[in-house]
């Protein structure tokens, strides 16, 4: 299976694709995960994406595209992958179109995780990361780990993303509004995009959206 994840900041696109992933037996890719990867390990790439985001902007699509297609080429995505994060734009839509066609093969499906903004605001205000790896995200109400301040995962140190802070939160959701949402309609007129509430638990949420998939 081939399938995009869309939702604003703070919906639980990254909570969800780790459980959709193992359920579906396909790679979370999250461009997100990989920009920091890069960050941490002190990248060409990283450095390129760094002050982008941190300001909250969208890292420009020369960088993005190239390093999603890199990642989909990769062994493990050869039958199937989940998208986390990307495309962000109409322009990313389109080359990810491209790098499909030129392979023949397709999209299976867009979900869309609806959120109303005051939730996402909470889940990101509370949301700590793993500094190890940004894939492993608790909650300071919702998802606590077992030993404060520590991943239950990897053991690695959590912290808040720079760019959780409320000043780039207000500037991530506007970016979302103006450059991401116009991609649902693009891929409703594919007939891809199936819409979920992703209010509730985390598992009710999954359930939710292995329904849709099927
Ligand atoms: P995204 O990848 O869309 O930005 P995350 O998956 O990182 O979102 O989730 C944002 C924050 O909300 C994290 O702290 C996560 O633990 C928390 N979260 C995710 N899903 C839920 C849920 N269903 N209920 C409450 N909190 C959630
Ligand atoms: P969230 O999970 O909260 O939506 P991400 O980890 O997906 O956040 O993204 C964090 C930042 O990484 C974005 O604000 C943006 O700067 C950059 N980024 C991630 N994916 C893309 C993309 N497809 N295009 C451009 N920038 C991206
Ligand atoms: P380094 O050259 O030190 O290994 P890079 O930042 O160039 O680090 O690359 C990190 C990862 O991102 C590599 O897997 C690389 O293939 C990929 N990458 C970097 N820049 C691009 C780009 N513009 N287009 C496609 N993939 C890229």
């Amino acid at each position: 299976m081939r399938i995009v994840l869309v939702g604003p900041p703070g919906a639980g696109k990254g909570t969800q694709a780790a459980y959709l992933a193992k359920n579906l037996s396909i790679p979370h890719i999250s461009t997100g995960d990989l920009f920091r990867a890069n960050i941490s390990q002190g990248t060409p790439l990283g450095k390129q994406a760094q002050e982008f985001m941190k300001a909250g902007e969208l890292v420009p699509d020369e960088v993005t595209v190239g390093m999603a297609k890199d990642r989909m080429s990769q062994a493990d995505a050869a039958e199937g992958f989940l998208l986390d994060g990307f495309p962000r734009n109409l322009d990313q839509a389109k080359a990810l179109d491209e790098i499909l066609a030129a392979q023949d093969i397709t999209l299976d499906g867009v979900l869309d995780l609806e959120v109303p903004e005051d939730e996402v605001v909470k889940r990101i205000a509370g949301r700590r990361t793993c500094r190890s790896n940004s894939a492993h995200t608790y909650h300071v109400e919702y998802k606590k780990p077992k030993t404060d301040g520590v991943c239950d995962e990897c053991g690695g140190e959590l912290y808040q993303r720079e760019d959780d802070r409320e000043e780039t939160v207000r500037k991530r959701l506007e970016v979302y509004h103006r450059e991401t949402e116009p991609i649902i309609d693009y891929y409703r007129g594919q007939g891809l995009v199936v819409t979920i509430s992703a209010l509730g638990k985390v598992a009710e949420v999954t359930e939710r959206a292995m329904a849709a998939l099927d």
